[in-house]
């Protein structure tokens, strides 16, 4: 199995191969990685489930259009590094991917196996390969052309388009506002998801293909894109400085001490190391009633961090209910394990200081679920009069993020009316030397989406600069 008379058959009996989870109240307590990833047995036997459809529909579901059979298959034959090439012609990213992607509403969402049972665990199966880097055949790099692009953050878009670039021959530099790279993959996504080794190793990776970096390089303030494309000499640029701005909610009380918004506290946390002060120098308050308003990846990310730093009573305070969570099915699922308790339902009012200043209380508005609204879940309607006190000492605004508004210092190309990059599909901006990508295009979205832009622009940007467009 599963060839049979030199035909693929799948197991069909076996069912999906669990993930390799730590135990949640144990987990709960550090900063270790909840998933351990497959063994090698495990994902053998994962990959005998896969249908290999004549007509894949896993493939059509992921956003670049990764060869999910052809791997899947590379695995069930253990030809390891073989799978993994087939990953990296699409995607540069599967170890990050593999453990942060939405699957379940992409890839898995339309695999045949999910329609009366379990899909192949497809999100898995990537990640096994992509922890194994040293297995990938060694990239081409085509002889160096001479050209220079600046590429301005260190995101998953910034980053791939900087490894394709150099893989063409470009001499590359990436411009990073913070002291390290990876962008949201460093700063947003907690340890306990995505290790910061993982990304370190994709970081260092670039650099091995000659890739320089700029760190602590806030650009529109250090230089915009005219000094980059004129007196720096870059030939062109990338912009992919992602969609960090924190949403105010626009209640009293939001300015209160130990009310932050989710960005700053999983920074503190993430990169500041704010849970080893004071071996670390940024503290931030290890609240005992945390309550975090959303209901998206940061919102979990945020409550899931707060459980971690000690808190008693961890919540999740969503104007809806758990059904229209944008938020991954594994990391609510996580989340509950460990002890979250979710509030649906509820909308922030107003914030509540005790006798020292700080925040003691939230009042809630009520909630309940009306008519559709565009993006086609149910309205959350308040229901009048009905307001709640929730007690607690630290308080979270996880609601959404804005354009970073850098893009506007940095120049040179126009924005819509929300600060967001004018782009076309491959990136294209108004200006013929600057091509954007990822959030700063499209709002906050995935890490797959802005990596694929950064590669589709990176082709683009080749073609154009190479004179193979013309
Ligand atoms: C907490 C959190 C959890 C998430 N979880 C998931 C998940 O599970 N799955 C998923 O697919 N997506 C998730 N996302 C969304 C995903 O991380 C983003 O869509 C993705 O990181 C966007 O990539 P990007 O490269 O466009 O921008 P970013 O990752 O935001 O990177 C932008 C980089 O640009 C730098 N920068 C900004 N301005 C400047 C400047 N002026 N000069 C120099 N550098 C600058 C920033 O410091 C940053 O490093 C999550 C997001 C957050 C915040």
């Amino acid at each position: 199995m599963p060839q049979v008379n030199g035909r693929w058959v799948a197991n069909m009996k076996s069912p999906r191969t669990a993930d390799n989870e730590e135990p949640a109240a144990e987990r709960a307590l550090d900063f270790r990685p909840v998933d351990k990833g497959f063994t090698e047995e495990m994902a053998v036997a994962e990959a005998e489930r896969c249908l290999r459809c004549k007509k894949p529909l896993c493939v059509q579901g992921c956003p670049v259009n990764i060869d999910i059979p052809s791997f899947i298959e590379a695995i069930y034959n253990r030809e390891f590094g073989r799978g993994l090439d087939v990953i990296r012609e699409s995607s540069m990213l599967p170890a990050i991917c593999g453990r942060v992607c939405p699957q379940e509403s992409q890839c898995e969402g339309v695999c045949i196996r999910g329609k009366k049972g379990e899909p192949v665990a497809i999100g898995q199966l990537e990640r096994f390969l992509g922890d194994q880097p040293e297995l990938a055949s060694k990239p081409q790099m085509a002889p160096r052309n001479g050209m220079r692009v600046a590429v301005i953050g260190s995101g998953p878009s910034g980053i791939a388009c900087a490894g394709e670039l150099a893989r063409n021959g470009f001499d590359v530099t990436i411009f990073e506002a913070f002291f390290t790279g990876g962008g949201v993959l460093v700063y947003g996504i907690p340890e306990f998801r995505l290790p910061k080794a993982v990304v370190k190793r994709e970081i260092d990776g670039l650099k091995d293909m000659g890739v320089k970096f700029e760190f602590n390089s806030v650009m529109g303030r250090l230089a915009d894109a005219e000094e980059l494309l004129g007196e720096k000499g870059f030939d062109a640029l990338y912009v992919a400085t992602g969609a960090g701005l924190p949403k105010f909610l626009n209640i009293p009380g939001e300015n209160l001490p130990n009310v932050f918004f989710a960005n700053e506290y999983l920074t503190r946390v993430n990169l500041m190391k704010a849970n080893q002060f004071p071996e670390y120098d940024t503290p931030t308050k290890h609240g005992r009633n945390v309550v975090v308003f959303g209901g998206g990846n940061v919102a979990m990310d945020a409550v899931r961090t707060a459980k971690r730093l000690g808190a008693e009573r961890a919540i999740i305070a969503y104007r809806r209910t758990e059904d229209e969570m944008p938020a991954r099915k594994a990391e609510l699922h996580h989340a509950k394990a460990e002890g979250v308790e979710v509030m649906p339902l509820v909308s922030p009012l107003e914030f509540l200081a005790g006798e020292d200043g700080t925040v003691r209380a939230v009042r809630v508005q009520k909630m309940e679920l009306g008519e559709p609204d565009a993006s086609g879940r149910r309205r959350p309607v308040p229901i009048e009069g009905a307001i709640e006190e929730i007690p607690c000492d630290v308080a979270i605004s996880a609601i959404g993020t804005n354009a970073n508004p850098f893009a506007k210092l940095i120049g040179g190309m126009e924005l819509n009316k929300w600060g967001y990059i004018d782009a076309d599909d491959n990136g294209r901006t108004s200006n013929p030397r600057i091509w954007a990508g990822g959030d700063i295009v499209t709002g906050a979205a995935t890490v797959i989406l802005a990596m694929g832009a950064g590669k589709k622009a990176a082709a683009d940007m080749t073609a154009v600069l190479t004179g193979a467009d013309a």
